[in-house]
C-alpha cells in the first residue's frame, strides 16, 4: 500500500500564539493510509505547565457535528501527540474535504484550540490524477486525460444546465471520484453489496462512482449528469428548515438530466397507465422496493412525472418548485404555489396528460390493502448514499437485488434496474 505523507500547515504564527497564551501547536503531518487509517501529528507546547490532554477535532464536510479524538501524548510540557483515525466506519468516502483542528489544553487550566486546516480525503492506493474548477472537481487514476475530461465536460454541462434553469445555486463545489473498477471501489467502502457500482453523499456534495476508462460515452453521459443533478438537487432544497423531498422528485430531476433519450421511460409510464398497471405517484417516496419491475417502472414514473412539470410550467415552474421546498414548503404547498394544484391534483392532471380517463386515478396493482406511504416528515434528515451500478455490460447482477442491511441507519433499498443494453442500474436512497 502506497503511503502518502502530506505536511500541511497547521502552524501557528508566534504574534497569535502570543495572543492565545502559553500554549502553541506546530505543524501537522498527515499520514495517509486511506481507507486503513489516516494518522495525524503535531508537536504542541505550553510554557505554563506540563501538557495534559490533546484531542483532534475534525469535521467532514456536511457533517453538522465535529468528532473529537483524545491524542496520545506524554504528559511533559513539549509531547509530540499523534493520533490514528478510521474514516471507514464513519462512512467518510474519498474526495471530502475534511477540516481539523487540535485541542489542547495544559495542566495549569490553559486551553487552545488551533485554526482550522482542511484537506481533502483521497484514496492511498492510487495515484490519482484530477482536473478542477471553481464548482467541480474530477479525481480518477486510470485513463488519460482525454477520459478525465470526458467526465468532467459531462459534469460541466449537466451543472451549467441545471443553473441555467434554476434560482438556486451550489454552496458546495462538487467532487466526483472516479474508480476504475468494482474492487477497487469495494475495497473503500466499509461494507458494499457487489453489484453496487457507485454511491452519492449528496450531504457532503461528493460521488463516487466506478467508470472503467473504456466505458462507453453513453453512459458517461447519462450517470455522471444522474448524479450531478442528485448532488445540485439536494443544494437546490436542503436547508435546515425544508422537508425531505419525495424520491419521486429527486430520481425524476436526476434522470430528467441524463443526456440520453428518455422515450423508452416516458413510453413505459404511458403503456402502464393505458394497461391499468400504473403505480400511484404517492409510493414513488422513500423506498421502491426490491422487485424490479416495478422499481424500473417507478423510475420511470419519477421521470414522467418531472417531465410533466417542465412541460406544463416550464423550467420556472421547476425553478420555483426546488425554492418553494428550499423555503421550507412541503410538497402540498410547493405545489399549489407552482401548479395551483395539491398533491392529489396533481397526480390527477398528471394522470390525464399520460391519457388517462378523468377521475378514474388507478387504485394499487398489487394484491390486499395498499400499503400507504405517508408524504416525507419535516425532519431534518441527513441524506444517505444513493449509489449506482457498474456500467460494464457484462457484469452479471441479480436480477432481483436483495435489500440489504447498511450499516448506515435508515437506508432502505430502492433499486432501479434499468436493464439498457449497456448495463443495469441500481440505486440506494433514503426512505
Ligand atoms: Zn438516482
Amino acid at each position: 500500500m502506497g503511503v502518502r505523507v502530506a505536511r500541511l500547515l497547521a502552524f501557528t504564527p508566534l504574534a497569535a500564539a502570543l495572543l492565545q497564551g502559553p500554549i502553541t501547536v506546530g505543524q501537522t503531518t498527515i499520514t495517509n493510509e486511506y481507507p486503513e487509517r489516516i494518522a495525524f501529528e503535531v508537536r504542541v507546547a505550553s510554557a505554563a505547565a506540563n501538557v495534559e490532554t490533546v484531542d483532534l477535532l475534525l469535521t467532514v464536510r456536511g457533517d453538522t457535528t465535529t468528532r473529537s479524538l483524545r491524542a496520545n501524548a506524554v504528559p511533559t510540557r513539549r509531547p509530540i501527540a499523534w493520533v490514528e483515525w478510521d474514516p471507514r466506519p464513519d462512512g467518510v468516502p474519498p474526495g471530502v474535504p475534511v477540516t481539523y483542528a487540535w485541542k489542547v489544553r495544559d495542566a495549569a487550566g490553559n486551553v487552545f484550540t488551533s485554526p482550522g486546516e482542511t484537506f481533502i480525503v483521497e484514496d492511498a492506493r492510487f495515484a490519482w490524477r484530477t482536473l478542477e474548477g471553481d464548482d467541480l472537481a474530477v479525481w480518477w487514476y486510470r485513463g488519460d486525460d482525454r477520459f478525465g475530461r470526458s467526465i468532467f465536460d459531462a459534469a460541466n454541462r449537466a451543472l451549467d444546465r441545471m443553473r441555467r434553469a434554476s434560482t438556486a445555486d451550489i454552496d458546495d463545489r462538487l467532487h466526483i471520484v472516479i474508480y476504475a473498477d468494482d474492487e477497487s471501489f469495494a475495497g473503500a467502502q466499509d461494507y458494499v453489496q457487489e453489484w453496487v457500482g457507485g454511491r452519492a453523499y449528496p450531504s457532503m456534495a461528493v460521488t463516487v462512482q466506478v467508470v472503467p476508462p473504456d466505458a462507453e460515452a453513453d453512459w458517461i453521459e447519462d450517470v455522471i449528469p444522474h448524479e450531478v443533478a442528485h448532488l445540485f438537487f439536494y443544494q437546490a432544497t436542503h436547508t435546515a428548515l425544508s422537508y425531505g423531498p419525495p424520491s419521486w422528485l429527486d430520481e425524476g430531476y436526476a434522470s430528467y438530466h441524463e443526456f440520453s433519450s428518455h422515450h423508452r421511460d416516458l413510453r413505459l409510464v404511458r403503456d402502464a397507465a393505458a394497461s391499468g398497471e400504473l403505480i400511484p405517484l404517492r409510493l414513488a417516496s422513500g423506498s421502491f422496493g426490491v422487485d424490479a419491475a416495478r422499481v424500473d417502472l417507478l423510475y420511470a414514473e419519477s421521470l414522467s412525472a418531472v417531465t410533466f412539470v417542465y412541460e406544463g410550467w416550464g423550467e420556472n415552474g421547476m425553478a420555483s418548485l426546488l425554492e418553494a421546498l428550499r423555503q421550507g414548503a412541503d410538497l402540498d404547498e410547493a405545489l399549489l404555489q407552482v401548479t395551483g394544484l395539491d398533491f392529489e391534483g396533481f397526480q390527477q392532471a398528471w394522470w390525464e396528460w399520460l391519457g388517462g380517463e378523468p377521475g378514474a386515478y388507478p387504485t394499487p396493482p398489487w394484491e390486499g390493502p395498499a400499503p400507504r406511504t405517508p408524504m416525507p416528515t419535516p425532519t431534518d434528515r441527513p441524506v444517505p448514499p444513493t449509489t449506482t451500478p457498474s456500467p460494464r455490460s457484462d457484469v452479471v447482477f441479480p436480477p432481483f437485488p436483495i435489500c440489504c442491511p447498511l450499516p448506515l441507519a435508515a437506508v432502505a433499498f430502492i433499486g432501479a434496474a434499468r436493464v439498457r443494453d449497456r448495463g443495469a442500474r441500481r440505486s440506494w436512497h433514503s426512505p
